[in-house]
């Protein structure tokens, strides 16, 4: 690693939970990765210290006007003990997408994943070992100046927080019934759907409480403008196979660049498969649902890794996906990614990193 940061450590180390009853964001480790950076100086002083509150002015940039940024990965453990993250400089390089979009200040992206790096290797007892658990790392980035003038802050906190995370699937891989949202929006062109932002995520609960309350477990997100085309599954990348064409929404600033969606589209076309990036409307997947042509629906991000979709509902019409059971390109993609992760395949593009 090129950089280092100073280590302080906790005095009251916690107690580790029980690694089969984890459940998802609910436990923290006992330590954390601080940076700030200063107008004028950059960003300085990178440091782990034990996990706890920040402490904020009340007029602080991020309170008021929603300046901060957050990223996702994972660390896993492999059967030998080996601690492994999956492609985090594709996190860096994305972190720097959004703080260019949020006129956050960029980070370099080394310093970057070796702070993720450093953290790990401190938590590293955290790393739960049995089959689909974790260690879910959290990146964030909050604008803290204590001025209420609407403008860029003047002081940031870089922070990293992990916890330890079960399946996100209790009994493996259950497909989901999905909502298709006709009356609010994610994203539209010009806007910030490609940062990752917690100003996306608060804009868009309104809807998801909607779909759970009619009985979905997410909603899928149509274009703003035209409500015609599909977008995302909740905060997840969407795949549509429809006759022997798998579809995902192309980047075209309205989506969240996955990177799990970037690492299936890639192995798909090493499988020789017809991958498309390109506009698919709402109709389309219906009218394939019906004659019979869908196949398989799934979504993809860190988190689920691979999720199927069992059932669609729009307006009045409903569809059922390959009998509601996970199909064989959705079950093939995760034993593939989940398979290099925990290092029981071979892992041919240098998507995992080592922490040493
Ligand atoms: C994080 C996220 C994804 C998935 O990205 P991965 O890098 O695959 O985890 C998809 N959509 C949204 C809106 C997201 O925030």
């Amino acid at each position: 690693m090129k950089h280092e940061f100073p280590i302080t450590r906790t005095a009251n180390p916690k107690e580790k939970p029980d690694p089969n009853t984890l459940k998802f964001g609910e436990t923290f480790t006992d330590h954390m990765f601080i940076m700030e950076y200063t107008d004028g100086k950059g960003w300085h002083d990178g440091r782990i210290v034990p996990y706890g509150p920040l402490s904020l002015s009340p007029a602080a940039t991020c309170l008021h006007y929603g300046q901060e940024m957050f990223e996702g990965l994972k660390a896993y453990k492999t059967k030998e003990g080996k601690i492994q993250l999956f492609r985090p400089d594709m996190n860096a390089k994305r972190t720097n997408v959004t703080n260019e979009r949020m006129c956050i200040p960029t980070i370099d992206e080394e310093i970057y994943v070796d702070a993720i790096k450093a953290l790990v290797n401190v938590e590293k007892d955290w790393i739960p070992d049995i089959p689909n658990t974790a260690l879910y790392i959290r990146p964030f980035i909050i604008g803290d100046s204590p001025e209420l003038g609407v403008k860029p802050a003047k002081h940031y906190i870089f922070g990293i927080i992990t916890c330890p995370v079960g399946p996100y699937y209790a009994n493996g891989l259950s497909p989901t019934k999905i909502y298709v949202e006709e009356e609010f929006v994610r994203a539209v062109m010009g806007g910030t759907g490609y940062a990752k932002i917690g100003g996306n995520y608060a804009g868009a609960l309104k809807a998801q409480m909607k779909a759970h309350e009619k009985g979905y477990d997410q909603v899928l997100w149509l274009d703003g403008i035209e409500r015609k085309y599909v977008e995302e599954i909740g905060t997840s990348n969407a795949f549509f196979v429809i006759c022997d064409e798998i579809i995902t929404a192309p980047l075209a600033g309205t989506i969240l660049p996955g990177i799990t969606r970037n690492s299936v589209i890639t192995l798909l076309k090493e499988w020789g498969l017809h991958v498309s990036e390109r506009k698919l409307s709402i109709e389309d997947v219906f009218e394939a649902g019906e004659d019979g042509t869908l196949k398989e629906v799934f979504a993809t991000g860190t988190a689920a890794v691979i999720s199927p979709v069992g059932e669609l509902s729009w307006g009045d019409r409903k569809i059922t996906v390959n009998k509601g059971e996970i199909g064989s390109i959705s079950q093939k993609l995760y034993d593939t990614l989940y398979g290099m992760q925990t290092g029981l395949v071979e892992d041919k593009h240098n998507w995992v990193f080592d922490i040493k």
